[in-house]
């Protein structure tokens, strides 16, 4: 065996060798692959091999959608049969909210460029004449998808590597991982050790054990899952066409024809158990191509449900059942990307549908890998997306909900309620009490809307039944004042002699001169694209205080730690600070009455911080909002935070001061015009098509990322970010629709939401450059046109928050 290699994978199923494939055709050939068993002997091989287009998540779906391509033409490009079965597949509704959904999925597609069509009835009865389609109203159809053999399709890309140069060590377990003081891995093998400069865990269901060798967090769950197989059933003997895979929420789960029998999976909403449970949630390392006895009393109900639909399989009898080991995330998606805290470690693990994302996720990371980054925006499936507060028990409870829920319709507004109140301030039970609804970020618990009445949200596409409660949260922040705990967000304190030379060769915007200065820059990639949006305030020369995105505060932090030098210092002080937004034309009059400072514009200039203290609570206060109004950010220790609401609440009663919560801060920031970061600001976009050209400074000198964004700002932009509004109806964008000019797919939303304060349905959407007039956006299968607008549609002049 070699004693050194580029990278070392460890796992050869479907993520393992999909990673590996994809290496080598981005030139990265001196790639070691180490399988303990055979290829495909963890839980690839008993998959049964469905490769679904049709996905929730925008991004998700590119990754689906690039293994769909590449799985019908891997015999082609490497003569190896990969069992590919192009038969679409059909997603079944009963409810008006679930047809909603796939008109929304339908923007995807078209965007994406995979077919899809929202059909009735009498269609699905053509493409499945066994279905039964009572109560059915609607099925999703998407033509480009099917299914395939998942030993095939791995063994041909492994092939395919191989053929490239790359290498595959098979019957060889990998026992340990070292980091070794020169930055590179000892990788510990039953056949001796090889040193590398990147290792990939790709361990499927072992992958928490190989992460926590080098005390890498990787949140997974093993869960098993099971599907059956039937007797051949005479009905399928010779039909020409084979059905679509059916996917149907009222049985949980999928059926589709296996040759001439049929194939029923379930994921059943309870008493799954975790596999291999009693040994501690692990598999014993000498398991190999490893099934359960199958428990079809566990499924049953479900299963019923599925022969109802399908009744020619209940007169088939069962011929076996598979029930395998499939690991789980708490959130479903897959953790691909960097490790935290550990240079050139990455995940490649964490898939639960691993033989559909296989091949996208193996693509796309060995961009980020060979590349920086990649062409996709990849936050959802960032391992750094969780922090320290998923662990093994938060990781379980997730994960137990993420595999019942399987089928669930993802509705805006649906929140999981599973291993909540991870990380709360000391406002939570206040606000609670208030009707606080709260949404999870980072395990924080962060104030969504206020039910002032008892109502619970009607969730949907379209306006529910908090449609004017929200409205009546809007009002009071532009014409009063509000009050919101937006304490998640990641904060550091960033000090010392070499602090400066720091924050400035990582961001791209000019560093506050002066203490008390405050500058909004962005973290760019060596090939300019955006990584990271801070707030960065000069507390004095030497010390800076620092603000991330809740969801960032993971990347955020080995953005800063992995830059800097022995000068300086780094403190994660999120969970130390809380911080209060108080926001209105009346911001002014509930806080000067309780400090000492001076709060006016010649003592409290818009865009600056300060040391004060606020109705005796030190705080770091910072005139900023993201909502477009007169208001400060205060943050202030943690501990006191109950205290310095309950003053200002008091203090506010007068002036008609409200609480507000995140779904307010949406809509109040669409009127302004705010880019909001995982949405128009991403991975995959420079400042220069994100149109924040005044957050750019390249005459400052070199900083990360300056060379790239300058060749892009000569070149020309491939894409360009716009701003605009389409007729306000009962449904505005959610991000994801198609941007339409004519009949050719020009772009795609990235956010959106109803302004209240100006009557508007507002999206921020890229489109081709050239593409400036005749937009039209596609909401929900109708066709609306797009108005865009040069200048924020609320105070354009930023009067109000200079007031
Ligand atoms: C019944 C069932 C049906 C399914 N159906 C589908 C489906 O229709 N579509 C779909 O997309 N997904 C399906 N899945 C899920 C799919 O099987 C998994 O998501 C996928 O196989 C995960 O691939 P992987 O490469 O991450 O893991 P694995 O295939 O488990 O590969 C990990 C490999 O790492 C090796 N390994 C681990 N540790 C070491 C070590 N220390 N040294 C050396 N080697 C090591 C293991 O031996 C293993 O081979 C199904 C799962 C089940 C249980």
């Amino acid at each position: 065996m070699q004693s050194h290699a580029k990278v070392v994978i460890v796992g050869g199923g479907m993520m393992g060798v999909g990673l590996l494939y994809h290496l080598a055709e981005e030139g990265w050939t001196d790639v070691v692959l180490i399988e303990k068993g055979e290829l495909t002997s963890g839980s690839t091989w008993h998959a049964a091999g469905q490769c679904p287009s049709f996905i929730g998540n925008y991004n998700m779906a590119k990754i689906h959608h690039y293994s769909n391509t590449l799985y019908p033409r891997l015999e082609e490009i490497t003569g190896l049969p990969a069992g590919w079965h192009g038969c679409g597949g059909i997603r079944l509704a009963t409810t008006q909210k679930e047809v909603d959904w796939f008109r929304h999925v339908s923007g995807f597609s078209a965007n994406i460029g995979f077919h899809m069509e929202v059909i009735g009835p009498e269609r699905i009865r053509e493409l499945n004449p066994w279905l039964k389609t009572d109560g059915i109203l609607a099925g999703a159809y998407t033509s480009m998808d099917g299914h395939v053999d998942p030993s095939s399709a791995c063994n041909a890309m492994a092939a395919g590597a191989r053929q490239m140069g790359a290498t595959i060590i098979r019957r060889n377990r990998v026992s340990d991982i070292k980091l070794l003081p020169n930055g590179e891995f000892e990788v510990v093998t039953e056949r001796g050790n090889i040193t590398c400069e990147h290792v990939v865990n790709a361990g499927g269901c072992y992958a928490r054990e190989v992460g926590g060798w080098v005390g890498v967090d990787t949140p997974i769950t093993n869960m098993e899952h099971q599907f059956l197989v039937t007797e051949p059933l005479e009905e399928f003997k010779g039909q020409e066409r084979e059905l679509p895979v059916m996917r149907d929420p009222a049985t949980a789960g999928y059926y589709r024809q296996e040759q001439n029998a049929g194939l029923v999976g379930i994921y059943e909403h309870y008493g799954s158990r975790e596999a291999w449970a009693s040994r501690g949630g692990s598999p014993e390392w000498s398991a190999e191509n490893e099934l359960f006895e199958g428990d079809i009393d566990r499924i049953a109900p479900w299963l019923e449900k599925a022969l109802e639909r399908m009744p020619i399989f209940a007169n088939a009898g069962i011929k076996r059942v598979i029930n395998g080991a499939i690991p789980h995330t708490p959130d479903g998606n897959p953790l691909v990307g960097p490790a935290h805290g550990l240079r050139n470690f990455w995940q490649c693990c964490g898939s639960s549908i691993g033989i559909a994302q296989g091949a996208g996720c193996g693509k796309f990371l060995a961009q980020w890998m060979v590349h920086g980054d990649c062409e996709i925006n990849m936050h959802s499936v960032d391992p750094r997306r969780f922090g320290s507060y998923a662990d093994a028990d938060y990781t379980r409870a997730k994960s137990f909900d993420d595999y019942h829920n399987m089928f669930e319709t993802p509705l805006p507004g649906r929140e999981i309620k599973a291993a909540r109140r991870n990380r709360v301030t000391p406002l939570f039970d206040t606000l609670k009490s208030k009707g606080a609804v709260y949404t999870e970020v980072f395990g924080w618990e962060r104030p969504k809307w206020f039910s002032l009445d008892g109502r619970k949200e009607e969730l949907g596409y379209r306006h529910g039944n908090i449609f004017d409660v929200v409205a009546a949260e809007c009002r009071a922040v532009r014409e009063r004042v509000g009050i919101m705990d937006l304490s998640s967000f990641a904060k550091f304190d960033v000090t010392g002699a070499g602090a400066e030379a720091l924050l400035d060769g990582l961001t791209a915007n000019k560093l506050p001169k002066k203490a008390g200065g405050i500058n909004l820059t962005h973290v760019l990639s060596e090939n300019g694209r955006i990584e990271g949006e801070w707030t960065i305030t000069r507390l004095a020369d030497d010390r800076f205080y620092v603000l991330s995105g809740a969801g960032t505060e993971r990347i955020a932090l080995d953005q800063l730690r992995r830059a800097a030098g022995a000068d300086v210092s780094i403190s994660n002080v999120t969970d130390e600070y809380g911080m209060l937004v108080v926001a209105g034309p009346k911001a002014r009059d509930v806080l000067a009455p309780l400090t000492d400072a001076d709060l006016t514009n010649a003592g409290f200039r818009w865009l600056s911080g300060q040391e004060i203290t606020i109705a005796g609570v030190p705080v770091r206060a910072l005139r900023v909002t993201y909502v477009g109004e007169l208001g400060w950010e205060l943050h202030a220790p943690m501990a006191r935070l109950g205290a310095l609401y309950e003053a200002i609440r008091a203090a506010g009663e007068p002036h008609g001061i409200a609480d507000f919560g995140a779904y307010a801060v949406n809509a109040l920031r669409m009127e302004k015009g705010y880019r909001g970061f995982g949405a128009e600001l991403t991975n995959e976009i420079t400042l220069i098509e994100a149109g924040c050209e005044r957050f750019y400074a390249p005459e400052k000198g070199d900083f990360q990322g300056r060379n790239a964004t300058e060749t892009v700002r000569k070149a020309g932009i491939g894409t360009r970010l716009v701003y605009g509004e389409v007729a306000a109806t009962d449904c505005d964008i959610h991000g994801g629709e198609a941007v339409m000019q004519g009949d050719k797919v020009v772009g795609v939303c990235t956010s959106g939401g109803y302004g209240h304060a100006t009557g508007k349905s507002l999206a921020f959407a890229y489109v081709d450059p050239d593409a400036t007039d005749g937009l039209e956006v596609l909401v929900l299968g109708e066709r609306r046109a797009l108005t865009l607008h040069d200048a924020p549609v609320w105070d354009a002049a930023n009067e109000r928050q200079k007031a």
